[in-house]
């Protein structure tokens, strides 16, 4: 799992000035310099199928614990601050989650990565030859 500014060539609006723009390599606005705060998390599905299917398991989970603790102390919450403003996944269990003990709902994974500022998912594929 690795995390950038800028994975792709997403287009994203400054809230500092309102310009639509590529999300440029800098990470920071074209047009007013202001950091415009976006960080993308790439789960390489390679690399998790890669391992024999135990592991993968284990990478799968380590990697959404992580992304998920990364995300969440980005926001300077600790787990028992999260865990009471979600309401819905208690201190122990967010613990268990971040490090990689347990897999979450899917659902409840959107939740709390839209809780903590996620804007989307995207699942990039590529076209096999016919
Ligand atoms: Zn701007």
């Amino acid at each position: 799992m690795q995390f950038s500014n800028t994975p792709s060539r997403d287009v994203v609006s400054c809230k500092s000035c309102s310009c639509v723009q590529f999300s440029p390599v800098s990470g920071q606005c074209v047009r007013c310099g202001q950091s415009l705060g976006i960080r993308y998390c790439n789960i390489d599905l390679k690399e998790l199928t890669k391992a024999n299917s135990s592991n993968a398991d284990d990478s799968l989970r380590m990697a959404v614990g992580a992304a998920l603790r990364v995300m969440r102390t980005r926001r300077g919450l600790t787990q028992a601050a999260l865990a009471r403003q979600l309401g819905i996944v208690g201190r122990s269990q967010l613990s268990r989650i971040e490090s990689g003990h347990v897999l979450p709902p899917l659902h409840i994974f959107l939740l709390i990565a839209t809780w903590l500022g996620a804007e989307s998912v995207t699942v990039k594929f590529r076209d096999s030859p016919p």
